[in-house]
């Protein structure tokens, strides 16, 4: 199958070959022909999948078909989570769409409205957004609705995740009722299905991978320590393993910021990226590390979540997500365009139970290691019983106190449940 087969037309196969894309990934083979007659669509799949030029094609070409109007007023809105996944998606409508004569602006929260309110007076058929700044734009009458025909929501699940329903649904409320609709989402929970009843119309229900299945290729290590020895742990890792790109995971902002301090202080370049930060030193931060100048990202879910960071063959969740499925979007982060990856998770004693939902969502167990120098102290708050089954035999009785030395092994492996790298479904590999 090619993008031509598709359906779609020449300029934007030139702008396609131009990216360097040869084949359309499972979810863009599914969806393209779809959203070009004109049909509501819900869609999952994971991340790094190609949702982006999935919808954002289509969209181009249907947006192009029609006759520009001369106030080019806004055609398509595509709302979006966060400040760098509406950026993210600006950068590829550019490339998308060069040999069209559309045009499309960005705007998000956290920086000067003028320079936004300014390229929407000059027209502009698509508007990229985040729900905030949009219905901020619109409560001030500086922007005008009533003439979308696409809507797209992308990063639906992140977009509940963050609280955006009730400005959705004020969104939704200003746009004309008869529209196309598109929504994307890493994930199908039951709220993004009552999501998609209120908002779509009769749609076409996508999906290129099974339901929440992690990605394959990535090998998984979980690493047994204690709270307090994560941050030396860390070090450690990087530093032995001399890891050049490192992205790590954190509960909080604090949390962040703190880990990225200690990191600096152990002479590992790192930045801290979360919604605390201002637009410049997000953009910055996530532009040094793509470069090479900072070796350590340290990130939140919500800030991290759809960044486009190529090959890393590195993630640390320095704590697992209370979430299940966030577990499967970070390790998401690896392993991408192909390359191998692996994802390693600090887990203390009080995280067990976090551990066991990810387990679960999986469908697989995953190995416990511990590390010579960092074996854990606390004990497992988790049901006892199962824990126990998971972990070697000298680590049965309770943890108070030191361990004699001579009973450590170095990274030994617990349980039977070994995380092996799988086959991963590689689209642009297999074809
Ligand atoms: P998602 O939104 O599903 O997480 P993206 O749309 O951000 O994924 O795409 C992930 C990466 O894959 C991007 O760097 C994008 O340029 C690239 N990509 C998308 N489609 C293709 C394709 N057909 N062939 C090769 N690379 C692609
Ligand atoms: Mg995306």
């Amino acid at each position: 199958m090619s993008f031509k087969d598709l359906g779609l037309a020449e300029p934007l196969l030139r702008a396609i070959n131009d990216k360097g894309y040869e084949t359309p990934s499972p979810i863009q083979e599914k969806c393209i022909p779809v959203v070009l007659e004109g049909k509501d669509v819900l869609a999952s799949a994971q991340t790094g999948t190609g949702k982006t030029a999935g919808f954002s094609l289509p969209m181009l070409q249907l947006l192009s078909q029609e006759r520009e109007k001369h106030n080019r007023p806004v055609r398509a809105l595509i709302l979006t989570p966060t400040r760098e996944l509406a950026a993210q998606i600006g950068e590829e409508l550019k490339d998308y769409s060069r040999y069209l004569h559309l045009r499309y602006t960005v705007i998000f929260g956290g920086v000067n409205q003028n320079p936004q309110v300014r390229a929407i007076k000059q027209g502009v058929d698509i508007l990229v957004a985040t729900p905030g700044r949009l219905l901020d734009l619109h409560t001030q009458n500086l922007l005008r609705l009533d003439n979308v025909e696409i809507l797209v929501l992308d990063e639906a699940d992140r977009m509940l995740d963050m609280g955006f329903q009730r400005d959705l649904n004020r969104i939704v409320d200003i746009l004309p009722h008869k529209r196309q609709n598109l929504l994307f989402s890493a994930t199908f929970s039951k709220e993004i299905k009552k999501l998609a009843q209120t908002y779509l119309t009769h749609p076409v229900s996508l999906s290129a991978t099974p339901e929440n299945t992690t990605v394959e290729k990535i090998e998984q290590r979980v690493i047994r320590v204690d709270k307090d020895r994560k941050t030396a742990l860390t070090i450690k890792l990087i530093a032995e393993g001399d890891w050049q790109q490192v992205l790590i995971f954190t509960r909080t902002k604090h949390g962040a910021n703190r880990l990225s301090q200690k990191l600096e202080k152990a002479k590992i370049t790192s930045a801290a990226i979360h919604g605390n930060k201002t637009q410049n030193a997000r953009t910055s931060a996530l532009a040094g590390f793509k470069s090479g100048r900072i070796r350590v990202l340290v990130a939140t879910d919500i800030a991290a979540r759809g960044l486009d960071i190529p090959l890393l063959p590195h993630v640390i969740n320095y704590e697992l997500p209370n979430v299940p499925e966030d577990y499967v979007h970070r390790i998401g982060r690896t392993g991408r365009a192909g390359a191998s990856g692996e994802a390693i998770s600090l887990v203390g004693g009080d995280e067990v139970d976090y551990l066991t939902g990810i387990e679960k969502l999986l469908g697989e167990k995953l190995t416990r290691q511990i590390i010579l120098g960092f074996e854990p102290q606390d004990p497992e708050t988790a049901p006892i019983k199962k824990q126990q089954e998971q972990r070697p035999p000298r680590d049965k009785k309770p943890h108070n106190g030191p361990k004699p030395k001579h009973k450590q092994q170095n990274q030994s492996n617990a349980g039977d449940g070994a995380a092996k790298p799988k086959k991963r479904r590689d689209w642009r590999r297999r074809r």
